[in-house]
């Protein structure tokens, strides 16, 4: 626009975007609450000379608080609630034979890719949202719940996503809560760094901080899902059930880790095994379609990422050689091993939501699309 020829940066234009959330966050009625994507953690250091990969989840929560977020999250606890609808979704797909292979739909560019292109596939691909989504709907129940009979303070779930589709995934119809986005805003790693700096806070010398109760507590399965091959990773963890935590180090070595667009792993589940592909960028994901339906393949789970590498090389992250893959990827890594909770299943916070906001028929009308 305009200012392009006076602001050759580009800041000033990336400042009027950013407006409408820093007036949330002045307004005094309005309760901002944050949630932060796995593969953010391991990028934003990127871009305040901190070492490439390394993990600076506390540092993003105290930067946070002091621009004036009232409570702060961690996707990868909407990630757990979506490793359990989804693996319970694949499995009583397995049982009855039907809509196989099941589809991930957590990436919103893959979605509408599908959506266009490959109408025919639409019954295939689960029906949960995104942990993003299925977040949010969780966060704006329970303020619905916590507002009744108090002065009504509106509020607004903010995300912040290695992702520029997920701009446009906040606004698709399916994910209303009360007729508006269940996410106010969806903002890119690179525009939170521009947040901090305009804020003037000195990011390198920031003190970490943890997020906050009651849904502070998220699975190493659930950080994962930043890099390719984690959601797959997390929901074998989660179909293996118990056998799972003695076999962890085994189901890393499966084959789902690594940068190949194409990966295949077999697993083994009850008395057969699962064939699973693990898919990033959409060229793969089309070849391996067309494999699938000229039958030359088959399988009972598709893992699907827009962006080779899966998140953690998302449009909205910083743009470095390689997107930093495997620094970033070690990180994420090394996330899980440093968790205490490794399983979706054991997560003490989604346990308690499935007891509770999520009872009854809540679970599939809050955390599915359709
Ligand atoms: Fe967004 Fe890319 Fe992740 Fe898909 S893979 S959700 S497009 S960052």
């Amino acid at each position: 626009g305009q200012c392009a020829a006076i602001c050759p940066t580009g800041a000033i234009t990336i400042k009027n975007d950013l407006q409408p959330l820093w007036d949330d966050l002045h307004d005094k009625d309005t309760i901002v609450v944050a949630q932060i994507a796995p593969a953010v953690r391991v990028a934003l250091g990127d871009e305040f000379g901190i070492p490439r990969g390394t993990n600076v989840m506390g540092k993003i929560v105290s930067a946070l608080r002091r621009m004036g977020f009232d409570e702060v999250y961690d996707t990868a606890t909407g990630a757990d609630l979506t490793v359990i609808e989804e693996a319970n979704e694949l499995v009583g797909r397995l049982e009855k034979g039907e809509r196989l292979p099941l589809f991930t739909s957590c990436c919103p560019a893959w979605f509408r890719y599908a959506e266009i292109n490959h109408p025919e596939l639409m019954d295939n691909i689960s029906s949960c949202k995104s942990p993003m989504e299925m977040f949010g709907s969780v966060l704006k129940e329970r303020a619905k719940l916590n507002e009744k009979g108090k002065k009504p303070k509106k509020t607004k779930v903010v995300a912040i996503m290695p992702c520029t589709a997920k701009k446009y995934e906040i606004h698709r119809e399916e994910f209303q809560y009360d007729g508006e986005p269940t996410i106010a805003h969806s903002i890119t790693t690179m525009e939170l760094a521009n947040m901090i700096r305009e804020a003037g806070l000195r990011f390198e010398d920031i003190l970490p901080e943890a997020v906050d109760m009651p849904f502070g507590i998220a699975s190493g399965a659930g950080v994962i899902f930043g890099v390719t091959g984690g959601v797959t990773e997390a929901v074998i963890r989660y179909v293996m059930g118990d056998a799972a935590r003695e076999h962890l180090a085994d189901i890393s070595f499966t084959g789902v880790r690594g940068f190949e667009g194409l990966k295949e792993v077999k697993v083994p589940y009850k008395d057969r095994e699962l064939n699973i592909a693990i898919v990033s960028g959409l060229k793969n994901a089309e070849n391996l379609i067309q494999a699938i339906q000229a039958g030359e393949v088959e399988y009972d789970f598709v893992e699907v990422m827009a962006c080779e590498g899966g998140c953690i090389a998302g449009a909205g992250q910083p743009f470095v050689i390689g997107r930093a893959k495997p620094e970033r990827s070690e990180g994420m890594y090394q996330a899980d091993r440093m968790s205490n909770v490794k399983l979706s299943a054991e997560n003490p916070v989604t346990d308690g939501l499935y007891a509770s906001l999520l009872v009854g028929d809540k679970a599939h009308h809050l955390l599915h699309y359709k």
